[in-house]
């Protein structure tokens, strides 16, 4: 259904896609999994053309996209794209942002429009909020008013570039349970996703990609519990199961500290690595700067015992622990004195700094 040929793309230097070869068929859920950087979204624009690639093709049905006498409006409507944003039309209800597409694009009578548009309201769960706005929904049921609307354009295969990732973890699930109902019923889908266990449980196919290629393929089988390649493998066995945002300074680090403890305990994490990780947790807090979209992340390595504290935050360039305000030296002390290492960097306007914490037993 979709192939690629030679796919590249550069943007000037740097190369982000290297010839990549593949296809996807008709029926197949394809999880495309990787690490931050790896190209997934890029290969995920590239397929409809939001991107235009630097080398190669995209096969639709054997059509190829980069041919001037294709018709690539018509091409690209048979994919629909779903983003972590959810871009729904803010002055437009839940009913309306569904049928202004089929109206305007696919010249559909409103009441041909409408009927189906309820049709998909109701798959999607949210037939009650027709009459809604954007800003009267959750993110959740705003990612799902997304996909509804993407599929009332009658696409043959939806793409999705990590569609609970804007979510608060409580809503991750309703969104996900849509793309699974999705693919029971044989929708061919495309899914670059953070979401182990739903990448897992869910498609038929996972890509992971690293250095620009897809650097290993398999079934979910293959990928999560047989990986052959070295990246794949370390990338795999870096369980990433625990996130939570703060978007202000009245966070609750009760809550935080509780559901980090359980996570350890869950993981049986040794129970002094776990103590400090709170602790740390506290002192990481006290010293940001910028509380508007912050990240906590645990990742606990089973295979080499590690757990790794990775925190985020938006603002201008900043590692906290290079700070040399006095008022702040303790607790940079506190916090390297638990970790056997520390790195910072600087990412997509995001401040990373990930902290490895050191078992008081090695
Ligand atoms: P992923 O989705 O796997 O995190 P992306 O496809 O977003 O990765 O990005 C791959 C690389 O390409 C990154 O280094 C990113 O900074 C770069 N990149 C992506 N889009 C652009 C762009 N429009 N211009 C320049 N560099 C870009
Ligand atoms: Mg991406």
């Amino acid at each position: 259904m979709i192939r690629t040929m030679n796919l590249s793309k550069h943007f000037g230097e740097l190369v982000v896609l290297k010839d990549i070869t593949t296809q996807i068929t008709k029926g197949e859920v394809i999880s495309v999994i990787g690490p931050s950087g790896a190209g997934k979204s890029t290969f995920l624009r590239c397929l409809n053309l939001l991107e235009t690639p630097t080398g190669g093709n995209v096969f639709i049905d054997d059509i190829p996209l980069l041919d001037k006498h294709t018709d690539v409006p018509k091409l690209r409507q048979r994919m629909g794209m779903v983003f972590q944003g959810f871009n729904l039309y803010s002055h437009l209800t839940a009913l309306e942002n569904l049928t202004i597409g089929p109206i305007k694009l696919l010249k559909k009578s409103r009441a041909e429009a409408e009927e189906k548009a309820r049709g998909l309201l109701k798959l999607v769960g949210l037939a009650e909020k027709a009459d809604s706005y954007p800003d009267e929904l959750s993110g959740g049921q705003k990612q799902r008013v997304a996909i509804a609307r993407c599929m009332a354009m009658d696409p043959e295969i939806l793409l999705f570039d990590e569609p609970t990732s804007a979510l608060d973890p409580t809503m991750v699930s309703e969104v996900l349970a849509v793309i699974r109902r999705l693919s029971r019923e044989g929708m061919t889908m495309v899914i670059v996703t953070h979401e182990m266990e739903f990448a897992r449980n869910t498609s038929t196919r996972v890509f992971y990609m690293d250095e620009g290629v897809i650097y290993e393929e398999g079934s979910p089988d293959q990928i999560f519990d047989n990986p052959q390649r070295e990246k794949t493998k370390t990338f795999i066995h870096r369980i990433r199961s625990f996130e939570r945002r703060i978007r202000s300074r009245d966070y609750d680090l009760y809550a935080i500290q509780g559901e980090m403890e359980a996570f350890c305990e869950k993981h049986m994490v040794a129970r002094k690595v776990a103590g400090y990780v709170i602790h740390i947790t506290e002192e990481l807090l006290l010293l940001q700067k910028d509380f508007s979209n912050l990240s906590l992340e645990l990742f606990w390595s089973e295979k080499e015992g590690t757990l790794e504290l990775v925190c985020g935050s938006a603002g201008a360039g900043y590692n906290l622990l290079e700070d040399e305000s006095e008022e702040n030296a303790l607790g940079i002390m506190l916090i390297k004195g638990r970790c056997s290492s520390a790195e910072y960097r600087y990412e997509d306007g995001r401040n990373i700094l990930s902290l490895r914490l050191k078992d008081p037993a090695t």
